[in-house]
């Protein structure tokens, strides 16, 4: 319990270990990108797993899309349906005709907008609380409402997505790049870059590479959306991210560049639904340990609740986790 209440910067000056600068930057960069939180702020239990990040991190050959296919084949073939392209928009509950059951029982109704409805009884929702309170209604838009506004705050992130006529030689294919000066719109000082391995050819032909670029802004894109501004700040930001690379990592030789796209909080929301661009989940802090994080179980009977904004929290382990426990959860009762 000690580990969930104490940061990780108790455990460090107790250990001696915090008295240089950059290290401490070394450990607050990598607690930002695993805990969501800076060293002073990070549970030292969950800062210490944060730590290994991203050793034991697999890396999917063709990309992050291949898994996702692998667990499609396995719910088909299991009998399972996956449907694409449905935006919900409300999940309801039923009253319950049965005077005998609680007013909770009744079965949920779940509505797309192409028009379709599902009706079961047992929903679990992966769709983040924020986006919740907004497609429930009565006491469950309530109870989001209030989740929202405890669990107010989630980063979301700005990309790059690049490809290069040159494989760079790198001693691995995660790298965090720590700035060497601030970046106006960038919230972190660190960018972290996930190349494609030689031999995936899935990702980049031959002699090409694939490069991802990461980071951290706050979530407040969106005032002025797809105008002049907003295109303008989204093209600075990009070129001072490129430019720190080409400054920082000689080994990536920009001038052999074939693509190049970026991301921001809106594009998220534009692809994702994702309330505000929100993309980090909860951060864990002392202040609010992963206990406290909403429930997978809600108050209502038969809506759970997973994904990265409830129990155990954000990274796939954990959101995998989540879903796991939730289904173990419903077939045991
Ligand atoms: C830049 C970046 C890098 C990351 N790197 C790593 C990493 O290296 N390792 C790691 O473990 N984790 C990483 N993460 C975190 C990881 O991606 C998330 O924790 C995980 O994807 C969260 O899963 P989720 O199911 O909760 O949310 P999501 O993956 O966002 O899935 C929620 C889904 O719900 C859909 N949705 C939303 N609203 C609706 C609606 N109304 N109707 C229908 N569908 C809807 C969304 O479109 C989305 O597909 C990274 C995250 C980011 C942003």
């Amino acid at each position: 319990v000690n580990g969930l209440l104490r940061p990780m910067s108790w455990l460090m000056q107790r250990h001696g270990v915090d008295a240089d600068p950059r290290f401490r930057r070394f450990v607050d960069e990598q607690m930002l990108i695993s805990t969501q939180s800076t060293s002073e702020h990070a549970p030292y239990l969950t800062g210490a797993m944060g730590l290994t990040y991203p050793s034991e991190t697999y890396y999917p050959v063709g990309g992050m899309y291949v898994p996702a296919v692998q667990l499609l084949r396995h719910i088909t073939k299991h009998g399972g349906e996956v449907k694409f392209r449905r935006r919900v928009t409300s999940v309801v509950r039923r009253p319950s005709s049965n005077e005998h059951r609680t007013s909770d029982a009744g079965r949920w109704t779940v509505t797309c907008a192409n028009g379709e409805t599902y009706e079961a009884q047992n929903v679990i929702s992966s769709i983040p609380i924020w986006n919740m309170q907004h497609l429930t209604t009565e006491r469950v838009a309530d109870h989001y409402a209030q989740l929202s506004k405890r669990f107010n705050f989630s980063w979301s992130a700005l990309t790059m997505y690049m490809a290069l006529e040159q494989q760079p030689e790198l001693p691995a294919p995660y790298i965090q790049m720590h700035l060497d000066e601030p970046i106006d719109g960038v919230d972190s000082r660190s960018l972290f870059l996930s190349m494609s391995m030689p031999g995936d050819e899935k990702k980049a032909p031959g002699g090409h590479c694939t490069v991802t670029v990461s980071t951290h802004t706050k979530g407040n894109w969106e005032q002025g959306t797809g105008n002049r501004e907003w295109g303008m700040r989204k093209e600075l930001v990009m070129k001072k991210m490129l430019e720190a690379i080409r400054r920082r990592m000689p080994e990536i030789d920009l001038d052999r560049m074939v693509h190049l796209e970026g991301g921001t909080p809106e594009t998220w929301v534009k692809y994702t639904s994702r309330y505000r661009g929100f993309v980090g989940g909860i951060p864990h802090t002392t202040k609010r340990s992963m206990l406290s994080m909403p429930k997978n179980v809600t108050p209502f009977r038969g809506l759970y609740q997973i994904g990265d904004s409830a129990f155990p929290g954000q990274g796939t382990p954990a959101v995998i986790l989540g879903a796991w426990n939730t289904v173990a959860r419903i077939f045991a009762s």
